[in-house]
Order: structure tokens, then sequence, then C-alpha cells
């Protein structure tokens, strides 16, 4: 339970109040106490953030368990969004090359035929088939449904006179980090800052 909460989500501002991350409660707390971040809380629609002497002062008033991590000393309120105060993002992330990235990246849709579907009824595919020298790399592995994995199999795509409804690629993981929204949606302090800033994130594309 404990550790649980200590790896629970917090949302990453960066100085110009965008998000730019997720951390565990584990590392915002570190980088508050290293005065690296503040924490941010709204209240009646307006925001104010702490530093970590200020936020052990504003835990003492609260009496909620469940949300609180306990030392022997004093009590901390789990901190839900923290925003940075020396870098404008944490260092970037590579964006593992995973079966479940590559279903996210391309949304569940097969990138032969266009449909959405389950992630049972998809498969991954070599555009260039490793038979013929394809790699397993972003940019030769896509999500493809069961139909057009088996009449593709071995063909290139002007063999199997087909073509891909977007070139693939490694994707940006701050992609990953919006998707990651509807996780989001159930802390009560994050909504503000998704309501705010989900239209403003910034979608970085990676150069191929
Ligand atoms: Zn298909």
């Amino acid at each position: 339970m404990y550790t649980e909460v200590l790896n629970s989500n917090v949302l990453v501002l960066n100085k110009l109040w965008q998000i730019t991350d997720v951390c565990s409660v584990k590392r915002a707390l570190c980088l508050v106490y290293l005065e690296h971040a503040e924490i941010v809380l709204e209240k009646g629609g307006s925001f104010y953030t702490f530093g970590f002497e200020d936020w052990k002062d504003f835990s003492e008033g609260f009496s909620k368990e469940d949300d609180f991590i306990s030392t022997i000393s004093f009590k901390l309120k789990i901190p839900r969004v923290i925003i940075l105060l020396l870098y404008d993002k944490l260092l970037p992330r590579e964006v593992k090359f995973t079966r479940r990235n590559i279903y996210r990246r391309d949304n569940n849709t097969c990138q032969y035929c266009g449909k959405k579907l389950k992630t049972e009824q998809l498969n991954l595919d070599h555009v260039l088939p490793l038979s013929r020298g394809g790699k397993n790399t972003w940019n030769n592995v896509v999500c493809s449904c069961l139909r057009c994995n088996f009449r593709k199999a071995n063909k290139t795509l002007s063999e199997a006179k087909t073509s891909l409804i977007r070139k693939p690629k490694k994707p940006s993981w701050k992609i990953f980090v919006k998707h990651s929204f509807s996780e989001f949606m159930k802390h009560q302090d994050w909504k503000e800052f998704i309501d705010l800033a989900y239209w403003n994130i910034e979608l970085e594309e990676d150069k191929d």
C-alpha cells in the first residue's frame, strides 16, 4: 500500500505551466526537497505553489489518512502536481520499442486497411519482411489486422499491392504522456490542469 502510494503518478509542469511529464510521488518529493520543483495546488480557481517546508506545514492542517505519507516526525499530503523550477523539462526519455507501445503509436489501427480493432484482433507486421532483410525497428513494424497480415505474408508492399496509411516512425514520448490522461482524470487536482493544458501540450515530432 505504502509503496503503491509512493509510486503513484504526479503531474509535472514546466516553468511555462505546461504539462511536460509524469513522475512518481517519490521522485516528486525528492525534486521538491532538492528545490528543483514546487508542489502546485489549485484552490478556488487559483494556483498556489509550495516548497517542501511550506508543504509540511500545510499538510498539518489535514486529517484524512489515506492521502498522506507519514514519517515519525511529520506527515505529508501526497502531491498531485509539481512545477519544475530549474529545468524546462526532465531529461527526454526513450519510448521503449515494445508491442504495447507500437499498438499505442498506431492507435490500435491496422496500418494497411485503416480499421481500428481490439488488441486481440491485431498483430504486428514487418513492412519489409524479416526474411527479405527487414529489421525490427520503429520504421519497419506496424500494427496490422489479422486479415491484412495474412494477405501480405512475406511480400513487400509493392508485391502485395498495398500501402501504409502512414509512414511508421519512432513516436515521441510526449504522445505517451497524453495517452495516459484518462488515468490522470481520477485525481481531482489534475483535472484543472488537464482542462487548461490538454490543448497546449507540446507534441514533439522526432526526426526520422
Ligand atoms: Zn487490415
